[in-house]
């Protein structure tokens, strides 16, 4: 199935009782056995809900992975396959993680705040340069590559197919951040990526309601180790965000269609604009994560960043913009503005996002649905 009709049957596995065309929700914590030693198949929510596999089986599908998890928030994901990576390095005696120099800010609080006093040695790269990666893991190994595309909020792009042969011929697995394209989009492991994650409580959700998350893994052993982690840590989402999650998967086709619709019409005009200073888009022809974008994915996202020309003028924009809130999050039907420097990256620290361009001008967009003129004349007026 083409993905989108993927899509639009999410969860549509078939009810035995009444046919229901939307994927029933099992709110229940256990299930009856019919006699001992014997099992429907479900025996308890933590390690598996009939709703929640409904979900699975379908994240696995999009992806084109033997095994989808899901989690309660896409921190939980990166936790479990940060555990599981290791796992890996471990026969190897490999403790080092190669990240994304400017991933999301949660993933560094991970890494610094949990990891790395438990032995663990993150090591900051820019993924969009392989090169760079390969210097790193000819100089120190690794257990596995954790990269980002496009990175969150400067919108790097990494050669994914290039990556994974980097990360494989040093032994070191590759587990790619999708949240910002999803399997719409990408498809981190038709390049060659061991792993997909996803905070699914943006895009793939949709609609600011849900917090979750999921990973998906290419090989069945490494998929059913990710499973024991959901299991053993018990961080999977409940039934009802596992039906929300599905509810919103749906209709992500047509979503993310408009969303990068709107985003280029968006990037056009504020490249234009005599009061920003950059624009970071990769569906502009001159960005320069265009050209491998393009090589790799079928789209470029509804997610943009821009530097205004002078530091005093964020606080004015944030107050200023009726259509655009100013909230953090991303990816769901409404567009949000986010200041990167002191909501999403606020555990970076300073030095870093300064040198990387992390600064107090850069605002963040996620593009939502509305009608662009609209999104155009907020976003006019609160330069203004
Ligand atoms: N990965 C990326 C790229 C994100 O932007 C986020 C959150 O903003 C996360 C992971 C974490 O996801 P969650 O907030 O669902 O835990």
């Amino acid at each position: 199935m083409q993905p989108e009709t993927c899509l639009a049957h999410a969860g549509g596995v078939g009810d035995p009782l009444a046919g229901s065309v939307s994927a029933p929700i099992y709110q229940t914590a256990t299930f009856r056995h019919p006699r001992l030693g014997e099992s429907t198949g479900f025996d308890y929510s933590r390690t598996g809900n009939p709703t929640r596999s409904a979900l699975e089986k379908t994240l696995a599908e999009m992806d084109g992975g033997a095994r989808a998890c899901a989690f309660a928030s896409g921190m939980a994901a990166l936790d479990a396959v940060v555990r599981l990576v290791l796992e890996h390095g471990r026969d190897a005696g490999r403790s080092r993680v190669i990240v994304t120099e400017d991933p999301y800010g949660g993933t560094v609080r991970l890494m610094e705040q949990f990891f790395r006093p438990a032995g663990v040695v993150p090591v900051y790269v820019n993924t969009a340069d392989t090169e760079a990666v390969r210097r790193e893991l000819n100089a120190g190994g690794a257990a596995a590559v954790l990269a980002e595309i496009p990175t969150n909020p400067l919108m790097r792009v990494a050669d994914v197919p290039a990556l994974a042969e980097a990360a494989h011929s040093a032994g070191a697995l590759l587990a790619v951040d999708n949240t910002f394209l999803t399997p719409y989009l990408f498809r981190p492991l038709d390049c060659g990526a061991d792993i997909a994650v996803y905070s699914a409580t943006k895009y793939l959700g949709g609609h600011n309601d849900v917090i979750a998350g999921t990973a998906v893994c290419a090989d069945a052993a490494a998929g059913a180790r990710l499973a024991a982690i959901q299991n053993a840590t018990g961080t999977a989402p409940g039934p009802m965000d596992s039906w929300l999650l599905l509810r919103g998967m749906k209709t992500l086709a047509v979503r993310m269609d408009r969303q990068q619709e709107n985003a280029l019409r968006i990037a056009e005009f504020l490249s234009r604009h005599p009061r920003v200073a950059r624009v970071r888009y990769p569906g502009l022809a001159d960005d320069p994560g265009h050209e491998a974008l393009r090589r790799q994915a079928r789209g470029f996202g509804g997610m943009l960043s821009f530097e205004v020309d002078a530091a005093e003028r964020v606080a004015s924009v944030l107050e200023r913009v009726r259509v655009f809130s100013f909230a953090e999050s991303l990816g769901g039907v409404e567009s949000l503005v986010t200041f990167p420097a002191v909501q999403t990256h606020a555990d970076v620290p300073p030095e870093v996002r300064e040198r990387l361009g992390i600064n107090d001008r850069l605002l963040r967009l996620s593009v939502g649905i509305e009608n662009v003129s609209d999104l155009l004349e907020d976003l006019e007026n609160a330069l203004r």
